[in-house]
């Protein structure tokens, strides 16, 4: 089963989609950690990614698609994937359907301006292992240390205040767009995140 996780930066896509990778057994795939771990490495891709990725904006469609399409090929992937923060745009989703990529399911996750920009400002990630706590909602047991491995927990440069308004902007202008392309091909289902996490994974579910 092949499942796009769409909706704007905080959400909640990868939060929720860790919970899926659990009850069906498919690799949650995200562009962002994708980018984020070639940044760390340093390779070319990270290095050209790196400046568009740190003002709030898109990485170029060719860039993100490339990497996107190798990942999928991956053993890991053959029986479904979750993609989690792609496609971000109309041409990226049409690369998808360009390489024969059958989508199943777009989730569409709903919460107002004002939840997300508190559940980003509040976002803390792990530095070595990529797990997502929130400093109210989803606090680890002690502060910030990952409960998983023990590693340091971090709030993204991306994640802070001034960078998360040109985030939703970029968001708004630029992927929004999405939700009507996957309502017209009937693969569309809105999800409303303004409830305990243990409902929006219920809601997802019967929608999968
Ligand atoms: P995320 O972790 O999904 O919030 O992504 C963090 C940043 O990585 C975004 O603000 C973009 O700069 C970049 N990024 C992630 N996925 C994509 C994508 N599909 N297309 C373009 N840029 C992306």
């Amino acid at each position: 089963m092949n499942l796009i996780f769409l909706g704007p930066p905080g959400v909640g896509k990868g939060t929720i989609a860790k919970y899926i990778v659990k009850e069906k057994g498919i690799p949650q795939i995200s562009t962002g950690d994708l980018l984020r771990a070639a940044v760390k490495e340093g390779s070319e891709l990270g290095k050209k990614a790196r400046g568009y990725m740190g003002s709030g904006g898109l990485v170029p469609d060719n860039l993100v698609i490339g990497l996107l399409k190798d990942r999928i090929t991956k053993d890991d992937s053959q029986n479904g994937f979750i993609l989690d923060g792609f496609p971000r745009t109309i041409p990226q989703a049409k690369a998808l359907e360009e390489s024969n990529v059958q989508i199943d399911k777009v989730l569409n996750f709903k919460a107002s301006d004002e939840l997300v920009i508190d559940r980003i400002s509040g976002r803390r990630t792990c530095k070595k292992c990529n797990a997502i706590y929130h400093i109210r909602n989803i606090p680890p047991k002690v502060e910030d240390v990952c409960d998983k491995c023990g590693g340091e927990l971090f709030q993204r440069g991306d994640d802070k205040q001034e960078k998360v308004k040109k985030r939703l902007e970029v968001y708004r202008e630029q992927t929004a767009p999405l939700i009507d392309y996957y309502k017209e091909k009937g693969i569309l289902a809105d999800i409303e995140t303004e409830q305990p996490i243990p409902g929006i994974v219920v809601d997802v579910m019967e929608e999968i």
